[in-house]
């Protein structure tokens, strides 16, 4: 087994994997279950500081993007793609399928997206049903500052759909305050359960804007008004995953538990960018740090395969290269939930240090030492 570093799926505490194991009830019948469903959907919409609901979904994090816009999507609606990144770009595909027509507003792919050049914008056009924006884009490790996009879209009466997949714990996130409209999870990043679980939390303006459409909505897994009075009917559109939900359970808890959660995210995040930084080699961003991933350019003489291979045959640490556009230019470092502990990137740091002077690249700084240090100022 491989000490998995990679910004999701992330690793998995005893505790969670331990849940998982729980009896099995029949969820469809069970109503003992569907008060835990609701209870556990409760307690992700308190982490995430909100009133709004949260639904917990059986599939993978994509399908809670997917289904937001299945759901809001209605043929020849004009969508706002917010694209400073992979995922970003990746909505308007999600837009196209379910027969809306996606504007792209394209922006400098290494910094955060900027409110006032969007503002500049929107001034100009703001007849959009909603906007599609990624909170952390993990590919480039790019964080946008939800809590102003989201009031700044709203203040054009915008929807905001946000993929906070990668981002969501590892972030704080004040649903409320920001009022976003449909917030997306999932399971595999900071919250560090298996992948196999997604979740959105929707406002009651994201609800209406759902129930107003005219058409039917194009998809039966992804409709998110297939779970309409879920609680009131006991009934849910599919059989949900039992065990996946206690462990989602499980680690929902580790995070309510964790008072430090986000602060250590905080500080091991920008103790990374220093030991990166000291060593010579470059931030893949210019701005938009996120606290969950470290993304930093290949350097010169050698490949991202190469330090990737040398680190886990070396090592046995797993670290993750990127894709799309990315591909072969980056390496990331997950530190995000249960990744998040100073001992496994110390760890880390060890490993990339070994393995670039093995492949000839030399550095200003050992990136372990600097790290360490900096962790204890
Ligand atoms: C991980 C992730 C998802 C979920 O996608 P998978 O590639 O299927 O894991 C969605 N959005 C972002 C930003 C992610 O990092």
């Amino acid at each position: 087994m491989y000490e998995i570093m990679t910004p999701g799926p992330t690793q998995v505490r005893e505790n969670v994997r331990l849940a998982r194991s729980l009896a099995c009830t029949n969820p469809d019948l069970d109503p003992d279950f569907y008060t835990y469903y609701k209870e556990t959907c409760e307690l992700l919409s308190s982490l995430l500081h909100t009133h709004s609901r949260s639904l917990i979904l059986g599939g993978e994090g994509i399908l809670a993007l997917e289904a937001a816009c299945a759901t809001l999507t209605e043929p020849g609606d004009r969508v706002l793609v917010l694209d400073n990144g992979v995922f970003g770009k990746g909505f308007a595909d999600f837009v196209r399928i379910y027969g809306g027509e996606p504007v792209l507003y394209t922006a400098d792919y290494r910094r955060a997206l900027d409110p006032e050049a969007l503002e500049a914008f929107l001034r100009s056009d703001h007849n959009f049903k909603y906007a599609t924006l990624v909170h952390c884009d993990t590919p480039s490790g790019m964080l946008n500052d939800i809590s102003v996009l989201c009031p700044l879209l709203n203040k054009y009466g915008i929807l905001s759909v946000v993929d906070s997949v990668s981002a969501m714990f590892g972030e704080e996130i004040h649903a409320d305050d920001c009022g976003a409209g449909i917030i997306c999870g999932g399971s595999q990043k900071a919250l560090s359960a298996p992948p196999g679980l997604a979740f959105v939390t929707i406002s009651p303006d994201a609800d209406a804007l759902m129930h107003s459409r005219k058409t039917p909505v194009a998809s039966f897994y992804a409709n998110l008004l297939a779970f309409d009075r879920w609680y009131e009917n006991q009934w849910f559109p599919y059989t949900m995953p039992v065990s996946d939900i206690h462990g989602l359970r499980a680690a929902l808890k580790n995070v309510r538990d964790d008072r430090d959660f986000v602060n250590r995210h905080a500080q091991i995040a920008r103790v990374s960018r220093a030991a990166v930084t000291a060593a010579g080699l470059k931030l893949h961003q210019e701005t938009g740090f996120s606290n969950t991933v470290t993304v930093f350019d290949i350097p010169e003489g050698v490949s991202a395969k190469e330090i990737l291979d040398m680190v886990r045959q070396d090592s046995n640490i797993m670290l993750a290269g990127s894709f799309d556009v990315l591909e072969g230019q980056v390496i990331r470092l997950g530190h995000m939930g249960e990744n998040a502990r100073p001992e496994k990137m110390a760890a880390v740091f060890h490993a990339l240090d070994r393995a670039l002077a093995v492949l000839g690249v030399p550095l200003d700084a050992v990136m372990e030492e600097v790290f360490r240090e900096q962790l204890d100022a």
